[in-house]
């Protein structure tokens, strides 16, 4: 894989390690740790850090169970049982998916446009405006101006695109936010394959985003 250039900061990252991230947003972050030998070490200093922080905490009282409770996790199997082998939509036939991506519950497309479409994921998630899914732009398209009403973010799985603040190559993370207006314009000679978790609707800044905006559901 050519070199990442765009990387979660270490806030995101902080959150990841804590298990604080809404699930669509962990799936996301893993994803492109997955990819990115950079964030695999930056993890591993968060997650020493959060050892130590650990050790740090003074001892709590613990409950009469609490032994038989430890040894009953001891005696568990150390291998997790496999889990039942689940098959990607053919759609996603062809595709270089990482591990997480892989294993995601992946729902049926839709056509957003003419040469987009969306697959929701199943996170598992129960806020209702929080969404993950995979978005296809066909190559050359140019996605209308809009910006957001929440978080964003996007982990580039195929392809690139290019907006106002650069390049978003394959393994690439971005962040955007309500202060950013962004029209992605999809390279010329790939088509285009991304991750994205979004915790409000876009806002079109055009009518054509807005005539569209009901097809997207997003
Ligand atoms: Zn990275």
């Amino acid at each position: 894989m050519q070199s990442v250039h765009h990387h979660p900061d270490d806030d995101i990252l902080w959150h990841y390690c804590c298990g604080a991230a809404s699930p669509g947003a962990a799936l996301v972050v893993r994803a492109h740790i997955e990819t990115c030998p950079h964030c695999r070490s930056g993890l591993k200093v968060f997650e020493a850090l959060g050892g130590a922080l650990l050790e740090r905490i003074e001892g709590v009282a613990m409950s009469d169970a609490a032994l038989e409770l430890a040894l009953a996790r001891i005696e568990r199997p150390a291998v997790a049982p496999p889990r039942p082998v689940k098959k990607l939509p053919a759609f996603l036939d062809g595709f270089a998916l990482p591990p997480s991506v892989a294993a995601a519950a992946v729902r049926g497309r839709y056509w957003a446009a003419p040469g987009v479409w969306i697959a929701p994921i199943d996170t598992g998630e129960t806020d209702r405006r929080i969404k993950t899914y995979l978005m296809y732009v066909k190559a050359g398209m140019i996605m209308p101006e809009h910006t957001h009403a929440g978080q964003e973010m996007t982990l580039m799985l195929k392809g690139s695109f290019t907006d106002k603040y650069g390049a978003l190559a394959v393994g690439d993370f971005a962040v955007r936010t309500e202060e950013d207006s962004h029209s992605p314009a999809i390279t010329a000679d790939e088509d285009c394959l991304c991750l994205v978790m979004q915790t409000a609707p876009i806002v079109p800044k055009t009518w054509l985003g807005r005539i569209l905006q009901p097809f997207a559901r997003i």
